[in-house]
């Protein structure tokens, strides 16, 4: 792992630890989909004891696959696991503590004794994996620090560092050094900045840097859980950072491979990182000459999210949610039924549109509709088109004005015979594309600058196709264009999969940045354009600005994957849960398997269902017990109760 190997794809049992043959079994099921390490909890030393079975009976059966301890609160649990096992992964949010959310304040006296606390409690780790040539995961979880470290750097993506860096330090003073770390979160904002400022803490701190594990954690399940892993792995593995991913599903763990192969695939391995396009980016230069290269001011911040500013142009950019445009471009005749896909309903009885929390904000075309559109909707359609709506009688010569809108190419905006929008319009600027020429960027951005009607839209056919367009942000960003930005963005993939993956991480990586006002995904299949389903299309596209944390417009969950300490059938209950509470946007509830690192792993979540002993859950409102030990028959109705307690429930 690291230095160029490839990376390794991985994930972790569900079975109970002390259930043998289960934990075999399901091992196998996922070496045979493709992990090439299996993580196991061992909660407590005789789990870490009934490793050397789960070893023997795999290496009997003929699977060499390195085994992974999996530790929270117990180092005796890790000594013994360290000398079974390959890896030994510890939380150092509580390898040490024990979390009591409790904010007490630490003199530098007080730190440091702390940390000689740790290094004393940490070093036979060490030297066990050092003798036993056991490798070791500094795994830091952003909703378990220790309150250590939450009173000196609160839950911040410093902090996890931090937290990190503590052990890391340690383990390099006995000169030790067969280590990864990770700095998971459910929120893969939080998470992209923290891996992204873990590096460069190593950097600036050693000189080099230890492979990373990456993950989101608790994704949950179905394409929101695909979504969010993607966005988070996927814009690191976009930056080359990245040794082994897992995603974390709430699902049987061989269903997780799948992704994180889909995920792995985008990239080279064993060998120098992909360069397709790459000749085609230009490098960032420095303008201020007096200055040495090394203060090269990139004009936004990699490790904090702001959204890059603009001016809001109708529904567009400013302090707006990023849109969303439906390519219906393929179709040759648009009925009202389309828009039914898009989110919209039409009631016979009133002769009205409904408009749902996820309907698209545009649609791309070039026909003009035989029906009345509801009341938001727009059309998006090139110049011709728009020209001939615009003046036709029917209109009142308004009508272009009111729901169309000219999409131009760099040319097109350039001519200034060229009629224009008085408003609003879309002009396209392609991104260092190889082989494709256009007006160049200075020309157009001179003329951009001041028009306050103009909405650039963004693509790129490299294969660094993110990369291409995040360079272009930056230009814009130097020659201070504040005008609002839609991406577009094709697959070229024959599978859903691949493509929600391909979205996931092109259009994520760049939202994490602050970028993007607004996005269009689109479908291409070979030469032959093919639309396939545009249903799928428009839920992908809010999916991914929730996950992003851009656009909230259903209930967010956040679910473990389970472990051997579960306590409930997670996958159904987290459906049970789904079902009735599917229709509360913008809340967050979590589903925990346990009561020993749910709470905690929770993060900010706004309710928790969490485990706390057989046929027992316990509700949380944030951080607090709510209903402690509630029987898990009537737990869901509990949590509707609790949802209606606290004036978030609204009828379905
Ligand atoms: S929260 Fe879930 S995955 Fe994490 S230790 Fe508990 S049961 Fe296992």
């Amino acid at each position: 792992m690291g230095n160029y190997h490839p990376i390794r794809v991985q994930t972790m049992t569900t079975t109970d630890t002390m259930d043998t043959i289960a934990t075999v079994e399901q091992s196998i099921r996922c070496i045979e989909a493709g992990s090439e390490l299996i993580r196991i909890t061992a909660p407590s030393k005789k789990e870490a004891e009934n490793l050397l079975n789960i070893k023997n009976e795999l290496r009997k059966r003929g699977f060499n696959t390195p085994l992974v301890a999996d530790i929270h609160f117990t180092p005796n649990a890790a000594e013994i696991a360290a000398r079974i096992v390959e890896k030994v992964r510890i939380n150092p949010g509580n390898y040490v503590d024990k979390k009591k959310f409790e904010r007490i304040e630490y003199t530098d006296a007080d730190y440091a004794e702390e940390i000689d606390r740790i290094r004393e409690r940490f070093t036979p780790l060490v030297k066990i994996c050092k003798e036993y040539g056991t490798a070791m995961r500094i795994g830091t979880n952003h909703g378990s620090l220790s309150d250590r470290i939450m009173s000196r750097y609160g839950d911040t993506p410093m902090g996890m560092v931090e937290s990190a860096m503590e052990f890391l330090r340690i383990a390099r003073g006995e000169a030790y050094h067969q280590i990864v770390l990770s700095m998971k979160s459910s929120n893969p904002q939080v998470m992209v900045h923290a891996y992204r400022l873990l590096i460069k803490t190593m950097l600036d701190e050693f000189g080099e840097c230890y492979p990373l594990h990456l993950g989101v954690t608790e994704a949950g399940d179905g394409e929101d859980g695909r979504i969010k892993s993607a966005i988070g792995i996927g814009a690191l593995l976009e930056d080359g950072l990245g040794d082994t991913i897992r995603v974390s599903l709430t699902e049987d763990p061989e269903l997780e491979i799948p992704v994180c192969k889909d995920l792995v695939k985008r990239y080279q391995v064993g060998g120098a990182p992909m360069a397709d396009g790459q000749s085609q980016i230009p490098p960032i230069e420095n303008t201020a000459n007096s200055q040495p290269s090394s203060a090269i001011r990139f004009p936004y911040d990699p490790f904090n999210y702001q959204r890059r500013e603009t001016f809001a142009i109708d529904n567009i950019g400013g302090k707006q949610v990023p849109v969303v445009i439906a390519d219906l471009s393929k179709i040759d005749k648009i009925t009202p039924q389309h828009l039914q896909s898009l989110g919209y309903t039409y009631d016979d009885a009133t002769d009205k549109w409904n408009i749902g929390d996820a309907a698209a904000d545009y649609i791309f075309c070039n026909q003009i509709l035989d029906f009345a559109l509801p009341g938001t909707l727009k059309v998006i359609c090139y110049h011709k088109t728009w020209q001939f709506v615009s003046k036709a009688p029917s209109s009142g010569g308004s009508l272009g004005e009111v729901k169309y809108v000219p999409i131009l190419d760099g040319d097109q905006y350039l001519d200034d015979v060229v009629q224009k929008s008085s408003s609003l319009n879309f002009v396209m600027i392609d991104c260092y594309s190889e082989g494709y020429t256009q007006p160049s960027p200075d020309k157009l951005f001179t003329k951009l600058k001041y028009d306050r009607t103009v909405v650039i839209c963004l693509s790129s056919i490299n294969k660094n196709a993110l990369q291409s367009i995040r360079r272009m942000f930056v230009e814009l960003m130097k020659n201070e264009i504040k005008n609002p930005v839609i991406l577009i963005c094709d697959s070229k993939h024959a599978a859903t999969d691949e493509s929600l993956i391909h979205y996931a991480v092109e259009a994520g990586g760049l939202l994490l940045d602050g970028f993007c006002d607004g996005v269009c995904f689109g479908h291409h299949f070979g030469n032959a354009a093919v639309i396939t389903d545009n249903k799928w299309l428009n839920t992908i596209a809010f999916g991914i600005l929730q996950a992003a944390r851009t656009r909230i417009s259903k209930t967010e969950y956040i679910s473990c994957p389970s472990c051997g300490r579960t306590l409930f059938d997670l996958q159904q209950t987290t459906a049970r849960i789904r079902a009735v509470t599917n229709h509360l946007k913008g809340v967050k509830i979590a589903i925990m398997g346990c009561i020993v690192n749910g709470p905690g792993e929770m993060a900010d979540a706004d309710f928790g269902y969490v485990g706390s002993g057989p046929g027992k859950i316990t509700l949380y409102k944030g951080k607090e017990v709510v209903k402690r030990n509630v029987n898990s028959e009537v737990a869901v109705e509990e949590l509707i109760n609790l949802l209606k307690e606290s004036e978030v429930w609204v009828h379905p």
